[in-house]
């Protein structure tokens, strides 16, 4: 795991077992919430509290190494993407995420009709829709 620890003390932080966990566990990819981000770091190290796990992720995100999402009516949850403006989009079925690539690459990807002066720079885009195994089971269902 050197390339973890080398990414952590490029960014100022110390090396610890629990962040090296927390790294390789965001790095497999997905959107985790902080109970299974927490669970996994348990299989590996024990005693890790679930708020030395919200600490970890709160000293990712401010050093670029994570990001924080939050759809509406669902718990946070935790990416290793970051550093490009891509999207989500949420099934409201079951409340899984997928990534959707901007279509125009930076932010902010819409141009407000009126931005009441203020200097824009992001527009936070949530896409929502039906999953396909929602689908199939509101197909079965019928
Ligand atoms: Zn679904
Ligand atoms: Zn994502
Ligand atoms: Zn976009």
């Amino acid at each position: 795991m050197s390339g973890g620890e080398d990414l952590l003390r490029s960014r100022g932080l110390r090396v610890t077992r629990p962040r090296l966990a927390v790294l390789d566990i965001l790095a497999s990819g997905g959107h985790l919430e902080v109970d299974e981000i927490t669970r996994r770091v348990r299989e590996r190290l024990d005693s890790v509290s679930t708020q030395a796990v919200y600490d970890i992720l709160g000293a990712f995100s401010r050093a670029g190494l994570s990001r924080r999402i939050e759809p509406a009516g669902s718990p946070a949850r935790y990416e290793a993407r970051v550093g490009d403006n891509h999207h989500h989009v949420v099934c409201r079925g079951c409340g899984e995420i997928a990534d959707v690539d901007c279509a125009t690459g930076s932010a902010p990807c819409l141009d407000p009709s009126s931005s009441h002066g203020f200097e824009v720079d992001e527009a936070e885009v949530t896409f929502w829709g039906l999953c396909p195994g929602c689908q199939a089971r509101r197909r079965a269902d019928h």
